[in-house]
């Protein structure tokens, strides 16, 4: 949404005061020169849609992934516009994006879900976070529990905590840069069942380290394959487990994953 300011402009009002007008013009060349690389079109937009009106943990996630998401986009060419209002999950509305990003909730009326569901089948692009991938018998929506690679909520840690994740394929564009296993901010982490590694068009990339369990104190996750990103690879889209409390953007190997995620999708064909 913070546009870049235009690089010719300062240089241009520095000349009247400073009255150097021949370093003054070499100055506003060179800005001029390095403003064509600026002021070039963005190379894909993003639309987030969030809520305000949930767990408290949750709205300062997303909080805190409006300001890490727009800090990205200023440094990688990529418009980066939010809203709380999933009306705006409409055929207009999307139109103009690439990828679309759920911070911390999903649609809840037919009408969202059902342009959701013609984006992503007609090349939409999404990432969604934490309680965006959510369901169970209550959510009354199978085309988003195939979306996702069948999973379906199971159970989850409490309270939130660290965790070791193992990177499963550090060749696929989103990981190749990330060490073999690194040490996750606190997180609430989701057991999905089943897990959406047993569908065979799933790609999973970050998986928790089995040596975490036992993890929780109130509630205890004591085992299982517990997947953290993945991707189904009939649709161009990523659900990353990571988006509960004030520590998600807090790592830098964590980061680079978000910003990875984030340019695979906008930057495919
Ligand atoms: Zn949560």
């Amino acid at each position: 949404m913070k546009r870049a300011a235009v690089p010719g402009e300062i240089p241009r009002r520095a000349c009247l005061f400073t009255g150097f007008q021949a370093l003054c013009a070499a100055t506003l060349l060179m800005f001029s020169w390095n403003g064509v690389a600026v002021a070039k079109e963005p190379a894909f937009k993003v639309l987030a849609f969030y809520s305000t009106d949930v767990e408290p943990d949750h709205v300062h996630a997303a909080k805190d992934a409006l300001a890490f998401f727009q800090d990205l986009a200023a440094k990688n060419n990529f418009v980066f516009d939010a809203t709380t209002d999933w009306g705006k999950l409409s055929e207009s509305d999307l139109k103009p994006y690439r990828l679309i990003l759920w911070l911390n909730n999903f649609p809840q009326t037919p009408e969202q879900r059902a342009a959701f569901e013609k984006y992503m089948e007609h090349g939409g692009g999404w990432l969604g976070l934490h309680v965006a991938g959510y369901n169970d018998k209550t959510t009354n929506w199978p085309w988003f529990v195939d979306f996702l690679g069948g999973a379906v909520f199971y159970t989850n840690n409490w309270p939130p905590l660290p965790a070791k994740l193992a990177v499963d394929d550090r060749t696929h564009p989103v990981t190749r840069q990330l060490p073999a296993t690194y040490l996750a901010p606190a997180n609430e982490w989701y057991l999905w069942k089943p897990s959406p590694r047993l569908n065979r068009n799933v790609q999973v990339l970050v998986t928790l380290d089995p040596s975490n369990y036992p993890i929780g104190v109130k509630d205890v996750i004591t085992g299982g394959d517990l997947p953290v990103v993945w991707t189904n690879t009939r649709y161009r889209m990523i659900y990353m487990n990571m988006g509960h409390g004030e520590k998600i953007y807090s790592d830098a190997t964590q980061n680079e994953l978000f910003k990875n995620a984030i340019l695979w999708l906008g930057n495919q064909k």
